[in-house]
C-alpha cells in the first residue's frame, strides 16, 4: 500500500489522480486531500477514499467542511498552514496540483518531508526553481514531472549519458488560437480562451495555453528538471497533441513519447514509477489520427513565449516576476477586466518596471512574487476594455 496525499484534490489534475487511485483501492491509501474552497467536492472525495484528513485553505470554509464530512471520522482542517501541515504528513507519494504560486509553500513542505513528489504545479518551479531543487536534493526527495511534456522528456531521457543530449523539444498544441489572426485575438473572450481543443484543464492553464505562456513556463520548468542549458530547449507546435515531447541526441536520434491527450497517462506513470500501471485512457490509434503536423511557433501572435525565454536566459528574479505578473493578468482576463492581448503586455511591463536581485530563499521568492503582483495589479488598473 502506497500512502498518497493530493494537494489540489478538487481540480482537473487532482480529479484525474483520484480517478486512478480509486480504480486501485488495494494499492493506495489516501492520507490527506487539500483544496481551496470547493468543500462539497473535497468532502465527497475524502469520504469515498476514506482519507484521514481533508483540508481547505480558506478558513471560512471550515464549518461547512465539518458539516459535509459528518460522522465519517475524517479530520477537517483549514488555513494555508494546515495545507502545508498536510503536505508534511510524509505520504509515500504526494501530488502537487494546486494552481499557481499558492502551491509553492505546500510543495516545499512536501519536498522537505521526503518521499516522492509528483509535480503538476509548474508555477512553483518557475518562481522558485533553484530553491525547490535544492530542497529536493537536501531531503533526497524524488521529484517526478507530471506535466505531460516533462513526463515525456523524463521517459525519453537517457540519464546515464546526459552529455549525449543535444536538445529537448517541447511540443505545444498551439491552443485554440493557433490559426487566429492578431486582429481577431483582440476580441477573444474568456469562454473562448478556456475551450482548449485537445486537453480538458483548469481555467488558468487553459488561458496559459491560449497565450502560449504555458509553453514559456514549461521551458523554465524543463531547465530546472533536466540537465540541459537554456539554449538546448526548443518548442515546436504540434496541433494533434499526440507527441508529448522529444529528446534529440548528438548522434541524430530523436526519441519521442506518444499517447492520447489524457493527463491520466503521465499521472499514472508518476504513481506507479518505476513500474507501470494500467489506465482507462483511450489507446492511441495512429491510423485514426492519420497525420502528425509540426510548425515553428509564431513569436508575433504569441509574445509570451519570448518573454518567458528571455526571463529564463536572464535568470535571477525574472522567472518569478514573469509568473506572478502572468497570474495577475490571467485572473484579470478571466474576470473580464483586461483583453486577451493585454495579458502578455502586462507581463512585459511588469518585467520592465521591476528588477530586484536574485532570490536566495523561499521568503525572498515570496517577497518578489508579492511585489511583482502589486506592480502587475497597478498595470491592470490602467487597462480599459
Ligand atoms: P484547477 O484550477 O482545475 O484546480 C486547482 C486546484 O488547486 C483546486 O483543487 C483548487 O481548489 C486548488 N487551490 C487553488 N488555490 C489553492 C490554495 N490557495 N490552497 C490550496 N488549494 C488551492 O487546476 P488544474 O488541475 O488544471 O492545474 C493544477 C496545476 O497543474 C497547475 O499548476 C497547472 O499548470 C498544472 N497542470 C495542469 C494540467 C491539466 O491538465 N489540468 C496539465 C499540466 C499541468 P478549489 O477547487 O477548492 O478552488
Amino acid at each position: 500500500m502506497k500512502t498518497v496525499t493530493i494537494l489540489g484534490a478538487t481540480g482537473s489534475v487532482g480529479s484525474s489522480t483520484l480517478d486512478l487511485i480509486e480504480r486501485a483501492p488495494d494499492q493506495f491509501q489516501v492520507l490527506a486531500l487539500a483544496a481551496n474552497r470547493d468543500v462539497d467536492k473535497l468532502a465527497a472525495a475524502a469520504i469515498r477514499t476514506r482519507a484521514k484528513v481533508a483540508v481547505v485553505a480558506d478558513p471560512d470554509c471550515l464549518d461547512r467542511l465539518r458539516d459535509a464530512l459528518g460522522s465519517s471520522g475524517i479530520e477537517a482542517r483549514a488555513g494555508a498552514d494546515a495545507v502545508c501541515d498536510a503536505a508534511r504528513m510524509r505520504a509515500d507519494w504526494t501530488m502537487a496540483a494546486i494552481v499557481g504560486t499558492a502551491g509553492l509553500k505546500p510543495v516545499m513542505a512536501a519536498l522537505e518531508a521526503g518521499g516522492t513528489v509528483a509535480l503538476a504545479n509548474k508555477e512553483s518551479l518557475v518562481s522558485a526553481g533553484e530553491v525547490m531543487m535544492a530542497a529536493a536534493r537536501a531531503h533526497a526527495t524524488t521529484l517526478l514531472p507530471v506535466d505531460s511534456e516533462h513526463n515525456a522528456v523524463f521517459q525519453c531521457l537517457d540519464r546515464t549519458a546526459p552529455r549525449g543530449v543535444r536538445r529537448i523539444i517541447l511540443t505545444a498544441s498551439g491552443g485554440p488560437f493557433r490559426e487566429t489572426s492578431l486582429e481577431a485575438m483582440r476580441a477573444i473572450t474568456p469562454a473562448q480562451a478556456v475551450a482548449h481543443p485537445n486537453w480538458s484543464m483548469g481555467a488558468k492553464i487553459s488561458v496559459d495555453s491560449a497565450t502560449m505562456m504555458n509553453k514559456g513556463l514549461e521551458l523554465i520548468e524543463a531547465f530546472h528538471l533536466f540537465p540541459v542549458r537554456a539554449d538546448q530547449l526548443d518548442v515546436i507546435v504540434h496541433a494533434q497533441s499526440v507527441v508529448h515531447s522529444m529528446v534529440e541526441y548528438i548522434d541524430g536520434s530523436v526519441l519521442a513519447q506518444l499517447g492520447s491527450p489524457d493527463m491520466r497517462t503521465p499521472i499514472a506513470f508518476a504513481l506507479a514509477w518505476p513500474e507501470r500501471m494500467e489506465t482507462p485512457c483511450e489507446q492511441l490509434d495512429l491510423a485514426r489520427v492519420g497525420r502528425l503536423d509540426f510548425a515553428a511557433p509564431d513569436p508575433v501572435r504569441f509574445p509570451a513565449l519570448t518573454l518567458a525565454r528571455d526571463a529564463l536566459s536572464a535568470g535571477g528574479a525574472r522567472p518569478a516576476i514573469l509568473n506572478a505578473a502572468n497570474e495577475v493578468a490571467v485572473a484579470a482576463f478571466l474576470d473580464g477586466r483586461v483583453g486577451f492581448l493585454e495579458i502578455a503586455a502586462i507581463v512585459a511591463d511588469t518585467l520592465a518596471r521591476y528588477d530586484p536581485a536574485a532570490p536566495d530563499s523561499l521568503d525572498a521568492v515570496l517577497a518578489i512574487d508579492a511585489e511583482a503582483r502589486a506592480y502587475a495589479g497597478e498595470r491592470v488598473k490602467d487597462c480599459v476594455l
